[in-house]
């Protein structure tokens, strides 16, 4: 407490020699409280002397008494005036501290305040220095801009906000062959951009002006010669201080040559090369919106998968050029004329589809597919050679069979294997069971592989007589697999589908030699021997593997079975036909008669019969089968045997059922009849019975 006295005492006194500048009234304020104490105390005192004096001699006269009273009134003045001190002091103290405390508030925020202006100085200067440097760094930002807009090797220009050129670089000038002063003050439209790019450029330079930043925009751009650039462009506007648009910076990049670049890499990459039509990765950009057209104009779409018939062999023996040229002429045929609502596509190898588009009906498009397929059965020439060839197609409908352009491939795929496994030539529409006969085919394949290892099969033979006498003059070998439950899957079924599974010339192998050991049993029983005639597939005559098939079983005339002839179709026989011929030369030097096949179905053309090493034909049976009904069939049919005749071949009818049908070929003087009506086609054993018999 007296340290804290002492404390007060001494501040007061050097806060008096600073308090200078406090106002005078409260000094005065001071002093005269101070004086007011001391008038106080001395009229205290002086009152306490006199009074109490008198007071004590009326109350204790007796001198000692009076003594000690006077000693206890001492005492008492003396405790009394220090509780009046310390009650003034305490007061005054206090009253004091009070403002001391004041004081060191009001020197903090002053400190505070100095130094805030100090800071604040201190960011004065430094602002003032950054803005020295700045107004450096924007003269040599100006040199640089100015720089890089003469020297860069961009296309610079600026547009005012009124659309005017307001400069124009010198890269600018060189790529499009204006100078600056040509265009600088014109509508940048009008100066530079070809008419069709206006419009969209008028649009973007709005949008431009209301702040907008428009990049990597591509654009035609006129140069001074007529022509046109491309340029990648990217627009930045321009700004005053005040955050006014002054107008675009626009700076350009050459894109022209990449350009060309990429649309001839994307033809490229959406054409197929050898044909020039658009391939698969086409179809499958384009396919879809081409179908929701349709769809969406209420009209039906439909893919037609094309494939050409036998084209591997005719790959493999004609070689490569002939079959890319065949490639080349059917990929014509589907693009000529050009037909927006028949799109030909090559997906690859002999491999075509046209999408069909825009079609009334489902009957429409195989309208249009049938007279494709006739299309390119048509022969033509190539290098003064004649060819031909077949194809075979599948279709399937949108939005019928599929929803997707892959599903509508799929399913006409589908119906295309189909077609196949019915035969070439022929056109199938995609059904549902399709999809099971995919899992049909897998058994066949098991079934007919089966039989090649096992000796599954069975040989029926077929008679064939000669009309004037109704003796049986030959048989015809006619294959038979067992189905397992005692009936056959017929060959019509089995035999194409083998030609495509590479289980032909194994299938070919077992009949010459079922033919060959039949024949021998008849030799060795001392039966009348007859010819007996087997089909051999056209893919073996093309390829020429008939030649060594046969020589290695010992047919032929010169081997250990002999009097056996060959069945060829005629379709076979004419597609490669100048290999053909060959082939068919070589093997009737072996000693085998040919037999044209199913003459009738396919050219018949008297050059073909001409040049072919045939020595019969036989008329298919399709062409008797209505002969009754029709005169004009009746007409076509006689000339056709008389065309064999000329050519000195004899003919014979196949499939004759009827009286009616005997006495027309017997007046038409076919040689040879083979039908149902003289015998169906019977085991060994009863063809053997057969023989005896006639
Ligand atoms: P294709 O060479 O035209 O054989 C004649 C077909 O006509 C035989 O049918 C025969 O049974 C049938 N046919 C004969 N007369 C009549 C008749 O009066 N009316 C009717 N409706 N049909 C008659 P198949 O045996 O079903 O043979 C069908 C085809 O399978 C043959 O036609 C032939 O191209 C092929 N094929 C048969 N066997 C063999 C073979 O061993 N090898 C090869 N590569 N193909 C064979
Ligand atoms: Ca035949
Ligand atoms: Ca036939």
């Amino acid at each position: 407490m007296p340290k804290r006295l002492i404390r007060g005492f001494m501040n007061r006194i050097t806060q008096r020699g600073r308090a200078a500048d406090r106002p005078p009234s409260r000094d005065r304020l001071a002093r005269a409280d101070s004086l007011r104490v001391i008038v106080v105390y001395f009229v205290m005192g002086f009152a306490w002397i006199l009074l109490s004096d008198r007071l004590l001699e009326v109350m204790a006269p007796d001198p000692q008494v009076y003594q000690r009273f006077q000693l206890y009134k001492g005492w008492f003045y003396i405790v009394a005036s220090a509780f009046v001190f310390y009650l003034i002091l305490l007061r005054n103290f206090r009253a004091l501290r009070g403002s001391s405390e004041t004081i060191r508030r009001d020197n903090e925020r002053l400190e505070r305040m100095v130094r805030d202006l100090t800071a604040a100085r201190h960011e004065l200067d430094r602002e003032k220095e950054a803005q020295v440097v700045l107004g450096e760094n924007l003269r040599q930002g100006r040199d640089l801009l100015d720089n890089l807009i003469l020297n860069a090797p961009t296309f610079i220009m600026v547009v005012g906000t009124d659309g005017l050129v307001q400069q124009f670089n010198p890269f600018a000038e060189a790529l499009t062959g204006f100078r600056a002063a040509e265009v600088i003050g014109l509508p940048v439209r009008e100066a530079l951009l070809p008419p069709e790019a206006r419009a969209q450029a008028g649009a973007r330079f709005a949008d431009l002006m209301t702040g907008a930043r428009v990049q990597a925009v591509e654009m035609p751009v006129l140069t001074k010669d007529g022509g046109a650039l491309r340029l990648l462009l990217n627009h930045s506007v321009l700004y005053n201080g005040k955050g006014q648009i002054l107008g675009v910076l626009v700076i350009g990049a050459n894109i022209t040559e990449r350009q060309r670049m990429e649309e001839r890499l994307l033809g490229l990459a959406y054409r197929d090369r050898l044909t020039g039509l658009p391939n698969l990765a086409r179809l499958f950009d384009e396919g879809p919106s081409i179908l929701r057209g349709a769809e969406l104009a209420g009209r039906k779409a439909a893919l037609c998968y094309l494939d050409l018939d036998n084209f591997k062999h005719i790959n493999e023996t004609l070689g490569h050029d002939t079959g890319d040229m065949m490639l080349r002429h059917l990929a014509g045929l589907l693009g000529a004329p050009p037909d927006a609502r028949a799109v030909p596509y090559r997906l690859g190898g002999d491999d075509f589809v046209l999408l069909l588009s825009d079609l009334a009906d489902t009957g429409e498009a195989g309208r249009i597919a049938e007279s494709v397929l006739r299309r390119i059965g048509a022969p033509w020439r190539h290098d003064g050679k004649l060819f031909h060839a077949s194809a075979s197609a599948g279709l399937a409908f949108y939005p019928d069979h599929a929803s997707t352009i892959q599903q509508l491939l799929q399913n006409a795929d589908a119906a295309l294997s189909h077609a196949k496994a019915r035969g070439r030539n022929t056109l199938a529409v995609y059904d549902s069971a399709m999809r099971e006969s995919s899992w049909n085919h897998l058994r066949l394949h098991g079934a007919v592989q089966e039989a090649i290892a096992n000796g599954g099969f069975e040989m029926h033979y077929q008679p064939v007589v000669r009309m004037s006498t109704g003796r049986v003059e030959s048989f015809e070998a006619l294959i038979r697999l067992p189905d397992g439950r005692g009936g056959w899957i017929p060959p019509s079924e089995f035999i194409p589908f083998a030609e495509n599974s590479g289980q032909i010339a194994p299938i070919t192998a077992w009949t010459v030699q079922a033919v060959c050991s039949f024949k021998s049993r008849l030799h060795e029983e001392g039966i009348r021997e007859v010819p007996i005639t087997l089909n051999i597939s056209g893919r073996l005559i093309m390829d020429g593997s008939a030649i060594e098939l046969l020589d290695g079983m010992g047919a032929g005339a010169g081997g250990t079975c002999r009097g056996i002839d060959l069945e060829v179709t005629e379709t076979a026989a004419v597609i490669a036909f100048d290999r053909s011929i060959a082939v068919l030369e070589k093997l009737k030097a072996m000693g085998f008669g040919i037999l044209l096949d199913d003459f009738g179905t396919g050219y018949s053309s008297i050059t073909y019969l001409r040049k072919l090493p045939v020595d019969k034909v036989k008329l298919d049976r399709g062409f008797l089968a209505d002969i009754e009904a029709s005169d004009r069939q009746k007409q076509v049919y006689r000339a056709t045997v008389g065309l064999a005749h000329i050519m000195g071949l004899p003919v014979v009818a196949e499939g004759v059922e009827t009286e009616a049908q005997k006495a027309f070929l017997e007046e038409s003087g076919c040689e040879y009849a083979q039908g149902f009506l003289y015998g169906r086609p019977v085991p060994e054993k009863e063809a053997r019975a057969l023989l005896i018999r006639s």
